[in-house]
This record gives C-alpha cells, sequence and structure tokens, in this order.
C-alpha cells in the first residue's frame, strides 16, 4: 500500500459513514503523488495526516419556534477545516441532506479552492439539516435567528466568515447578520454575500456563475475555441445556474436546459435573458417549481430526471453533489460534450471523473471553476475592511483576472507535474502546494 493509499485508508476508518468526505480526500490526495515525490518534507513533516485533520467541529442544537406554535429542533454543524492562509471562509448549507460528512467534504474542498483564488482565506463550511423550502419567511427568520445565537460565538471578521450556499441566499444573510449585530453589539464583515445596501458586494451574487463561465473560456483558449454559439446544459436553477445561465447568454451560447430536485426542462430554442427573468422571480421570489417554466413556455419537462442525455458542446452542473456518474459522464461524451465547468461543489463522482479525463475533453473541477463566489466574498471582505464599496465593472473586472489566474494556476502546476491538460491534477497540486508550505512555516499546527 502506498503512502497515500494509507492515509486515505485512515480517514476511512477515522471517520466511518462519511462517504463524500471519502471521496473528496480520495480525489484530492490521489492526485499529488508528484507533488510528494518531489516534496518528502510533506510525509516526513506529516503535512498529509495534518491536512485531513479539521483544526475545530462545532456541531450544535438550534431550537426554533413553527408558525402554529409548535417546537422544532435541527442541527446545526460548523467545520473549521483550516486557518493556514487565513480566516476560515466557506458557507453555510440549510438542506435536510445535510450531515457531518457533507459539511466536511465541502470545508475541504474548500480550503484547496480558497488557496486557489490568490487571496487569504482558510477553508471552512457550515449550516443544518433545516429544509427552508414550505416555510414561510417568518420561520425561516426564526430558525436563522436561532442558528446565529450559537454561532455567533465561534466566528468574526478575523476568525471566521461564512457566506450563501444551497439554501441559504440574501433572505437568510440579512437575518442571520441582523441577529448577530444583536448579540455582539458590532457592525462588521462577519458574513459575506449581504444585500448591497449594507456591505455587500456588486457581482457576489452573481460570481460564483459567472466564474464558472469565464473558467470555461479560458480552457477553451487553450485550444483556440470559445464559449460563443456554444449549446450548453446547465443543471439546477438557484443561484449558480441562473447566473451560468445569464453569463452563457451575455457571450453568445445558447443554454438549453435548467432542473430541480423535482425534474429538468429542455428548451431547445435556447434560454433568453426573458425567459431567464421568469425563472429568477420563479425561484427567488415565488419560490416554485421549475416545471412550471414547462408550462409556461411550452417545452418539455422530464419529471425525476437530470439533464445529462440532451445533446451538448459544453456541460455546466450547478445544482449539487454527484448528480453526474460513469453513465451520465460516459452520455455527455459520446453526444458531443467537450467541455465541463463545474459549478456545484464535487457534482462528479470519481468514475465519472475518469470519464472526463480518459476522453481528454475540457475538464474544469468545481475547486478551480467555482472558486469566483469566494474570491469575490474575499472582494466583499476588503472592501468591508476599508468601508468603501467598489463599482460592479470594477469587481467584475478582478473577478475574470482572478479566473484567469486560477486557469493559469492549473494549468501550469498540470504541466510542471507532467500531465498538460489535467486541470484536476493541476488544481489539486497548485492549491494543496500553498497550504502545505504555510503549515510548514507555522510550525506544528
Ligand atoms: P441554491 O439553493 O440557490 O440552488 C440549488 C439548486 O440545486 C436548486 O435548483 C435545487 O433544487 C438544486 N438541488 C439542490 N439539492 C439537490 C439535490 N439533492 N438533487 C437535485 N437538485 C438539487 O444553491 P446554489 O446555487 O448556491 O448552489 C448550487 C451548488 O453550487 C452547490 O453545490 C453549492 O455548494 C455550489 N456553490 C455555490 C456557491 C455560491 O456562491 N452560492 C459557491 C460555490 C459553489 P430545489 O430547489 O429543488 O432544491
Amino acid at each position: 500500500m502506498s503512502y497515500i493509499e494509507e492515509i486515505v485508508d485512515l480517514v476511512k476508518k477515522r471517520n466511518p459513514g462519511e462517504y463524500e468526505f471519502h471521496q473528496a480526500v480520495e480525489e484530492v490526495l490521489t492526485s499529488l503523488e508528484p507533488l510528494l515525490d518531489r516534496h518528502p518534507e510533506y510525509w516526513e513533516e506529516k503535512i498529509l495526516e495534518r491536512i485531513v485533520e479539521p483544526e475545530r467541529v462545532v456541531i450544535f442544537r438550534i431550537p426554533w419556534m413553527d408558525d402554529r406554535g409548535e417546537y422544532q429542533i435541527n442541527r446545526g454543524f460548523r467545520v473549521q477545516f483550516n486557518s493556514a492562509l487565513g480566516p476560515y471562509k466557506g458557507g453555510l448549507r440549510f438542506h435536510p441532506t445535510v450531515n457531518l460528512g457533507i459539511m466536511k467534504f465541502l470545508a475541504f474542498e474548500q480550503v484547496f479552492k480558497n488557496s486557489l483564488t490568490t487571496l487569504n482565506m482558510g477553508g471552512g463550511k457550515g449550516g443544518s439539516d433545516f429544509d427552508p423550502k414550505g416555510k414561510s419567511d417568518n420561520e425561516v427568520m426564526r430558525f436563522c435567528q436561532s442558528f446565529m445565537t450559537e454561532l455567533y460565538r465561534h466566528i468574526g471578521p478575523d476568525t471566521d466568515v461564512p457566506a450563501g450556499d444551497i439554501g441559504v441566499g440574501a433572505r437568510e444573510i440579512g437575518y442571520l447578520f441582523g441577529q448577530y449585530k444583536r448579540i455582539a453589539n458590532e457592525f462588521t464583515g462577519v458574513l459575506t454575500g449581504k444585500s448591497v445596501g449594507w456591505g455587500g458586494s456588486l457581482i457576489r451574487p452573481e460570481a460564483t456563475g459567472y466564474g464558472a463561465v469565464y473558467f470555461a473560456e479560458e480552457m477553451l483558449k487553450t485550444r483556440g475555441d470559445s464559449i460563443k454559439g456554444k449549446t450548453c446544459v446547465v443543471s439546477g436553477s438557484g443561484n449558480v445556474a441562473q447566473f451560468t445561465t445569464q453569463k452563457l447568454i451575455h457571450m453568445g451560447a445558447k443554454p438549453v436546459t435548467l432542473s430541480d430536485s423535482n425534474g429538468f426542462i429542455h428548451d431547445p430554442d435556447g434560454i433568453n435573458e426573458e425567459k431567464l427573468a421568469f425563472v429568477m422571480e420563479l425561484k427567488n421570489i415565488k419560490r416554485g417549481r421549475i416545471r412550471e417554466y414547462a408550462e409556461k413556455y411550452g417545452v418539455p419537462y422530464y419529471e425525476g430526471e437530470r439533464p445529462w442525455s440532451i445533446a451538448c458542446d459544453a456541460a455546466f452542473p450547478s445544482a449539487t453533489q454527484n448528480e453526474i456518474d460513469r453513465d451520465d459522464a460516459d452520455t455527455l461524451v459520446r453526444n458531443g460534450c467537450i467541455l465541463v465547468s463545474e459549478g456545484a461543489n464535487m457534482p462528479t463522482t470519481l468514475e465519472g471523473v475518469d470519464v472526463f479525463l480518459n476522453a481528454g475533453i475540457l475538464y474544469g473541477p468545481a475547486k478551480a471553476a467555482n472558486a469566483g463566489g469566494v474570491a469575490t466574498s474575499g472582494l466583499e471582505m476588503s472592501q468591508n475592511a476599508m468601508r468603501l464599496s467598489w463599482s460592479a465593472d470594477d469587481v467584475d473586472r478582478r473577478l475574470r483576472e482572478i479566473m484567469t489566474a486560477i486557469h493559469r494556476a492549473c494549468a501550469s502546476a498540470a504541466e510542471e507535474y507532467g500531465h498538460p491538460g489535467n486541470y484536476v491534477m493541476g488544481a489539486n497540486i497548485a492549491g494543496f502546494k500553498k497550504v502545505a508550505e504555510a503549515m510548514l512555516d507555522q510550525g506544528l499546527v
């Protein structure tokens, strides 16, 4: 058994049942072999053993009262995984599937993603098994207040700065910030994704989706190609999917699908600005289902299915983890897909990733392709610290520069370590190296 296999095995034994965490660790560590060959100090000083263990995990009770006056109890989490590069930074997810394994996979990925952004941020993630679907605004507010009543003592602008993720958008960030401010008696940049009127950054809502398209464009450039005119399949219909679709439209591509956890719509004519505005209202305000798009525009709706069977040039998974398995990946490649840029976190299984790598298509893994969101959160933190607000053009320009820099870092690491064009290896090596060097510098941490 190789050293890396031993560590993966150890992680599985020490963290039973945390399957998504095992998957994320395996994906990162197995691509580090060429790096470890050149840096024996990493294994001599047990960097791998240290880096797979979170610095701190907080699990807590969230009691709240629903509109009928009944007591409800949920479970809250904050995983503070690694602070070698800066304060912990990463989103909060409210979804019934949330458990410790999912929190740890997301926090682990976040460490290397944040390292790639070129900004100084450590990695963390949190959330709850609370399901905001079907809850009134008042119930969501009471839940957020109870969640923050415990979380506030573990976070701070120089300690840990949470943001949104699945189920946590502008409404939830507002309620969470309001409660933090009451308890801490401080108006600070303790959360990102705030509304623009009170400390949020322009372009933060757009950043993850826009960034995933910028990353796709950078990958295409290496083959003398561009996203213009490409038919694109997008999954999800939340924040990341909406702004991926918007940027695809702006750049002259044709997005043809959107989905939610019930099914997907296929619009062969392409989703345009007007149809996207309908989706934004449907999802962000009415909180309806994507099926209603099919009813309004008379296009097919596929109940209980994912969109990967639709022929496309490029795919933008933007819903959730493990939404593309080996068969889906095979289907995409067989139907002519030449690019995958991951807006969602770990949307492709390990077997699916192998299919993309073996086919030699342009495959941008999440920690690189969707890093635009957290990078812009980093820009929000800078603006808060300076008590300034930058213009939309300014933030968008910085976002684009950061995505270009991430692409460059991944491409050159892949090349340097003998696997040109392999963005999985490039992203893992470039992200890991910076964290490992900081940990060595900081002694036994
Ligand atoms: P939203 O809550 O805004 O949207 C999530 C979308 O994915 C919804 O359409 C939802 O459908 C769908 N979805 C969620 N869970 C499942 C599931 N189990 N099966 C099928 N569909 C599902 O979240 P975001 O857009 O913010 O996040 C989407 C992905 O992007 C996540 O993987 C997240 O971690 C990642 N990400 C987000 C960032 C951000 O800035 N927001 C930054 C980097 C990554 P339904 O409405 O039916 O639940």
